[in-house]
């Protein structure tokens, strides 16, 4: 593995760190605290060209390297990484499924404007009875006539209430487990599609989530994205960018942690001195270093191959995105412990980087679900 960047990448990561340092710095904790997203920021970023990711220059999008968005992820979440989702979306849980499986409409129509930052989406796969075992969901899609029929309902849907569409699944024979998925895009205005947002959530707060309801919701059969049983592949082929991205973000916020914890301790006086002179702290900004080091070594290394044309990365994938968020949660522990009382505070970002930690270990796959399929791949009983 190269561990130099190109300069290319490298002006990247300088362009995302300085609009992070200078647009989203200064306001992350007020809209944080409204539970308001920041949608302004989202536009500009945009129009900079920031959320087109790896999708191709011809649907909108940036046709960068996956090191190159990895970097820009990182940036962006170091400061928030709710738009550090928004700058990863396009290219995994939301636009990878129409880029691989849909048609040159559905890529012109969804992809393009999404790429380019003009609208919001967002990808509805967990249902209120199956989060972990996606194929054990019970939104039903039945075949009538030029359309489909479709009743059920998704939760903890991202982007729900400012995305103008949602790539979603339903079962048409439950028998067949997830061979019987098949997936659609719905625009927000479909009748019978309602949403109904989740307010006052631990974490993850300016990006709306809640539930995406389908009510005899009658969707065009060109609305089908891939064949009719294809869902699963389709929702599967955005894991890997997904769970980059999600590895990413934590880099993100780990370091977030340590340059916070770093400040604190040669500020914080007690005793007569620094706590940074108390080996019990040195040692927790030691795990923060080496845990930070780890989890962009998984996370790049992903990037890496996904660069070098790797079909598949998916053990690596799940390597980086448990150790990246579960690394985040003790890193984020730690320097709230640093902080003492203050972190209780939301004069300093270490309650949110804190509240946070926590749902992203259960995000695009739980820590649990990673460890099994990491073992699984090292025993042969998974070859996908
Ligand atoms: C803020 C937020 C945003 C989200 N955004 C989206 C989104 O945009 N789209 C979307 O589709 N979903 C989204 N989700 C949902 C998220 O992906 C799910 O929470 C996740 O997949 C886990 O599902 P669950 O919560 O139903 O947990 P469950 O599947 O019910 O699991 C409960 C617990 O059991 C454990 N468990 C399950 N199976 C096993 C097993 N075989 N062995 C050991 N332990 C097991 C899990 O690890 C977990 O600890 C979001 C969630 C949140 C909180």
């Amino acid at each position: 593995m190269e561990f130099g960047f190109t300069e290319d990448q490298l002006s990247i990561k300088r362009a995302a760190r300085e609009f992070a340092e200078k647009e989203i710095a200064p306001k992350v904790a007020e809209y944080d605290r409204e539970e308001r997203f920041p949608i302004d920021i989202a536009i500009k970023m945009g129009a900079l060209g920031m959320i087109g990711g790896v999708v191709p220059e011809k649907y909108g999008g940036a046709g960068m390297d996956y090191m190159s968005m990895t970097l820009l992820v990182e940036e962006i979440s170091r400061h928030c990484h709710s738009l550090g989702t928004i700058a990863s979306f396009p290219s995994g849980l939301a636009g990878s499924g129409l880029l691989h499986y849909g048609t040159e409409e559905q890529k012109q129509r969804y992809l393009t404007p999404l790429a380019r930052g003009q609208v919001f989406a967002g990808a509805g796969v967990t249902e209120p009875h199956s989060g972990t075992d996606v194929a054990g969901m019970e939104t039903s899609a039945k075949r009538d006539g030029d359309s489909y029929v479709v009743n059920g309902m998704k939760t903890w849907i991202s982007n729900l209430e400012y995305g103008s569409w949602f790539i979603s699944f339903a079962q048409m024979d439950k028998a067949r487990r997830h061979k019987g998925i098949t997936a659609f895009v719905f625009p927000k205005d479909t009748p019978g599609l309602s949403v109904r947002p989740f307010k006052n959530k631990l974490g993850f707060r300016p990006l709306s989530s809640g539930e995406l309801i389908f009510d005899d919701c009658r969707i065009p059969v060109e609305n089908r994205v891939g064949e009719e049983g294809q869902g699963f592949a389709v929702a599967m082929s955005a894991v890997e960018n997904g769970r980059l991205g999600v590895s990413a973000r934590a880099c993100g916020i780990i370091r977030a942690c340590l340059e916070e914890s770093v400040r604190y301790a040669q500020e914080r006086v007690v005793f007569g001195q620094p706590i940074g002179r108390f080996q019990l702290i040195q040692s927790k900004i030691t795990d923060m270093v080496v845990g930070l080091e780890t989890a962009r070594h998984l996370t790049y290394r992903l990037a890496w191959l996904k660069d070098q044309g790797a079909e598949r990365a998916r053990k690596e994938s799940s390597m980086a995105k448990m150790y990246a968020t579960d690394t985040l949660m003790k890193v984020a522990t730690d320097a709230a412990q640093i902080f003492g009382a203050y972190s209780c505070s939301d004069e300093y970002p270490v309650s949110r980087y804190f509240r946070d930690a926590k749902v992203f270990q259960f995000v695009e796959g739980t820590s649990e679900l990673h460890r099994a399929l990491i073992a699984e791949h090292e025993l042969g009983l998974r070859h996908d």
